[in-house]
């Protein structure tokens, strides 16, 4: 019998073993307008001498490490701080385009923290923790405040006021922007934060540093063991908590609009190491990309969402006209998003968008070389707006497009195709942003929390500058009022274990020699859970990709090719971990997409639709978080089932009608 046989051959049930349920204990049982507050009250104090005395490591100098890191460090904490990048500035959050939500209702349109709330419970397809998103909605309008405070160029109106546009799945214009750099100018407020406090002593910065391990000591976590990427050193560093703000595991797909480095190491040797991985398979497609071109690629490109504001997206009614786009009239095209979702138009949530899309290709109407692309038409912005102001507002996005593409998107509609984009799933956290090994935190993408099945726009920099800004700030301090805990040094057991399993694990990948690169494999593992786990999913899909995944990763381990040695600046060995654990990661995905038997959000399986094709959710088996915990080596990972309890939003079909 072959893999792929005995897989057709399983139950769903045999890839997993059912766990107990768990629930989040730390959001108190009050009206959830007043749970943050309570939370915050209820949560024990460090008084700042104490703090002196406290240590914290953070990994990750994006959008939601930074605001950690600068935070924790103004209030006293000891941090030090890890990114694998030359400098903290350069965390993927820079490259963050469309803009950051908030409930301010400075375009009085009836925005409201509750509003935001609503659209993000029901933009998540009803698979957030209420209590969660409602958080994030009250923090959202400190947020804005506190970058203001420290200097973020946001687009301000002509009368002086913040500028707002809006972003898929909502009604209102809550998105503040910093034109398409929304990412860098908020990066370099939190990193100019972090500098001060570098400067002050309480921030210790190692750049060039990526975490391997997680250290845990009598069941909390107290440490990270690092690889210094120029020289190969191990070291270990130990704290009294472990904050991971080490983003998402978009790059799983091999192609997506992440920066090349993104990886899932870090949250993944947690996994490992007993944190609970939840809903792996929420993966996030952006409707608006570059298209895919050609073999050679590595990466792709987002047209930030924002250009949907003014952006029309249309195909032609015939997949056999091939006119120029220009030559075909108003009647031979079909605005397919206004026509089917005539409330929302251009701009519902994203996986909507995507699917639709990928209908219209799939039905041989796509434009451009294989039919994988639709037209976003900026003729008519121009001509209501005048060309000025179309550039003001996103110049430059359009310039980006035409140096990757050779097109003047001025002057011919761009052509746009779903890519990769985000991960809603990742470490599990209860309300206090705590993962299941105490003393390990998790903020920014890296954690599940706030986005359920699917994230709307310009909601992930705010849910990681809430996270560090706000929310973890007030809660680890519950934690560490219980420390210091007891030292722990290099001969701790645990340590001596977590280090030589790092070692082992470079020596293992520079002896294979084999015969094929890390990036072959990599691309061929994207494909796989594009092909099956991607925008569709289906119960033969899903199975067809656990064999071959299975195989493939035994194919790695004995035919990869890693050249060089440890002790040099060697990136295909730091490649090479990395990809060993997006295999680890994919069988995990598939295994979770698999157990979902409904559709939601960006989770779209081919067996679970409505009549006209949309996700059908099945609220009576699945209204969970799936939080994976670790079964052992080769051996059956354990679902923990998070029951869904939805007292403020009714949970009902999503319409954007
Ligand atoms: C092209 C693009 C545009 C986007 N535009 C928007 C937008 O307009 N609005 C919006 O809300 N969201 C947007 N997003 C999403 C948003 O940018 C990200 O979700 C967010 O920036 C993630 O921030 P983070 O701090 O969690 O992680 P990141 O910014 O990814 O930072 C991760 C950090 O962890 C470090 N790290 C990771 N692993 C290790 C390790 N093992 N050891 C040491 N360090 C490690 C890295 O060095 C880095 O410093 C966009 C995403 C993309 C791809």
């Amino acid at each position: 019998m072959t893999n792929s046989e005995l897989f057709d051959s399983l139950d769903a049930n045999s890839f997993y073993i059912e766990g107990a349920d768990i629930t989040d204990t730390k959001a108190p049982q009050v009206p959830i307008e007043r749970r943050w507050e309570e939370r915050r009250f209820r949560a024990r104090l460090v008084n700042p001498a104490n703090r002196r005395k406290l240590d914290v490591i953070i990994v990750g100098t994006g959008l939601a490490g930074s605001s950690a890191a600068a935070t924790l460090g103004e209030a006293g904490y000891n941090v030090t701080c890890f990114c694998y990048q030359d400098s903290p500035r350069r965390a993927h959050s820079i490259a963050a385009q469309g803009g950051i939500n908030a409930a301010k209702n400075y375009r009085n349109d009836g925005d409201s923290i509750y509003r935001l709330f609503y659209d993000t419970v029901k933009g998540g397809d009803f698979r957030a923790r209420e209590s969660n998103v409602y958080r994030l909605a009250e923090v959202s309008v400190e947020i804005i405040d506190q970058c203001v405070a420290q200097g973020v160029p946001f687009a301000r109106e002509y009368g002086g006021l913040l500028d707002n546009r809006s972003f898929g799945g909502v009604q209102v214009s809550r998105t503040f922007y910093a034109r398409g750099q929304t990412g860098q100018q908020l990066l370099i407020g939190a990193y100019q934060a972090v500098e001060r406090q570098i400067a002050a002593g309480t921030v210790e910065m190692h750049t060039r540093h990526e975490m391997l391990e997680l250290i845990v000591v009598d069941g909390r976590a107290r440490g990270v063991v690092i690889r210094d990427m120029v020289t190969g050193a191990i070291e270990t560093h130990f704290a009294d908590a472990v904050v991971l703000a080490t983003g998402g595991y978009g790059n799983v797909f091999f192609l997506s609009t992440n920066a090349m480095g993104c990886n899932v190491t870090a949250t993944w040797r947690a996994y490992r190491k007993g944190a609970y991985f939840a809903n792996p398979c929420f993966t996030q497609i952006h409707p608006t990309c570059i298209p895919v071109s050609g073999d050679y690629q590595s990466k792709l490109t987002l047209m930030s969402e924002s250009l949907r504001n003014d952006g029309r997206i249309w195909v032609p009614r015939s997949g056999e006209d091939k006119r120029d786009p220009r030559q075909i009239p108003e009647e031979d095209r079909d605005y397919y998003l206004e026509r089917i979702y005539p409330s929302f138009g251009n701009l519902v949530p994203r996986d909507i968008a995507s699917r639709a899309a990928k209908n219209v290709c799939d039905e041989g109407r796509g434009v451009g070389p294989g039919g994988l692309g639709v037209y976003l038409d900026f003729a008519d912005a121009i001509e209501r707006l005048g060309r000025q102001t179309v550039e003001a507002k996103y110049g430059n996005l359009f310039s980006m497009y035409a140096q990757i593409t050779g097109e003047d998107p001025y002057a011919v509609p761009m052509r746009i195709y779903p890519a990769v984009h985000y991960t809603m799933g990742g470490l599990w956290v209860d309300y206090d942003l705590q993962s299941s090994i105490p003393g390990l935190y998790v903020t920014g993408e890296a954690n599940f929390s706030d986005h359920g099945a699917n994230r709307l726009g310009a909601s992930a920099l705010m849910q990681g500058l809430a996270d560090g800004y706000f929310v973890l700030p007030n809660t680890i301090n519950d934690y560490l009022a219980d420390g210091p805990f007891p030292d722990v040094d290099d001969s701790h057991p645990a340590v001596v274990q977590a280090v030589e399993s790092v070692r082992a694990r470079i020596d293992k990948l520079l002896a294979v020699n084999g015969s094929r690169t890390v990036d072959s494999f990599h691309r061929e593992l994207g494909r796989l859970m594009w092909d099956y786990c991607g925008m569709e999913r289906s119960e033969e899909g899903l199975r067809k990709a656990l064999a071959r995944i299975r195989e493939l990763k035994k194919e790695y381990w004995s035919d990869v090719r890693v050249l060089g040695t440890n002790e040099e600046l060697n990136q295909a060995l730091e490649r090479a971990g990395r990809v060993a654990d997006f295999f680890e990661l994919g069988e995990l995905m598939c295994i979770d997409a698999l157990v979902r038997r409904e559709s939601c959000g960006g989770h779209f399986r081919v067996e679970s639709q409505t009549a006209d094709g949309e996700a059908l959710r099945d609220d009576d088996e699945f209204a969970y978080v799936s939080a994976w915990e670790f079964g052992g080596e080769d051996r059956r990972p354990i679902l923990h089932k998070e029951p869904l309890l939805y007292e403020y939003v009714e949970m009902k079909q999503r319409s954007y009608k």
